[in-house]
């Protein structure tokens, strides 16, 4: 996973954020459709207690049929808003359940919002996640990189854009990378509450809610 990409090409990793149980009823079928496997990241405090999301069974089945299983926080919270207590809440006790839901280690986690700091990632690491997983786009390089990246495919995405993507020299995912930087940049200098409103204003137009930087409560990400 973690391995040297090859130049001509990437080969995409598909995964899942939240636990919603749509990921069991649809995505594991079409995934064993078209023999593929992929990680689902969980938020743990939703396992078997929020209406539409995955129970242990559930998720166990998913671990079972090949799939990785990480975390995705306790309740969802910006990791980046949390006290220091609320960070052992959100990465050790989801790492737990996890692990006794699915019976295997659990050592990979994606930020919830895609946000982050240099205290979030020292956190998750002693929280005992190797990998940690950003919604900033970007391809995996090498097991150096802090956090790995990923590009949020929305139901408007073509299936031409997304070839473009797959294509480095088509230069689409290294265009998508810098717009994904500026946007983390810009919730850092702004602050999620501000940054949050300004998307919002920026997309009154389209009503919109598919911006993975946007704060939401219920979101894809
Ligand atoms: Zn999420």
């Amino acid at each position: 996973m973690m391995a040297e990409l090859p130049a001509t090409s990437y080969e995409p990793i598909v995964t899942f954020d939240d636990g919603h149980v749509s990921n069991y009823t649809y995505a594991l079928p079409a995934l064993e459709a078209s023999g593929r496997s992929a990680f689902f990241f969980i938020t743990a405090g939703w396992t078997g207690v929020r209406p539409d999301y995955m129970d242990k069974t559930q998720l166990r089945a998913l671990h079972t049929a090949g799939h990785g299983i990480g975390a995705h926080g306790w309740t969802h919270t910006l990791l980046t808003q949390c006290s220091a207590a609320d960070l052992r809440h959100e990465l050790v006790d989801a790492r737990s359940a996890l692990e006794d839901a699915i019976g295997a280690p659990v050592t990979s986690l994606s930020l919830p919002g895609g946000r982050s700091n240099a205290a979030v990632i020292e956190a998750c690491h002693e929280a005992g996640y190797t990998t940690v997983w950003t919604s900033v786009p970007g391809a995996v390089k090498s097991s150096s990189e802090a956090t790995v990246g990923r590009f949020n495919i929305l139901a408007g995405h073509s299936d031409a854009f997304l070839q473009r993507l797959l294509d480095p020299a088509s230069g689409e995912l290294a265009r998508a990378a810098r717009v994904g930087r500026w946007k983390a940049m810009a919730q850092r200098v702004m602050g999620d509450a501000a940054y949050a409103r300004l998307w919002a204003l920026l997309n009154r137009k389209e009503g919109d809610a598919t911006d993975p930087g946007a704060q939401r409560v219920d979101g894809a990400l």
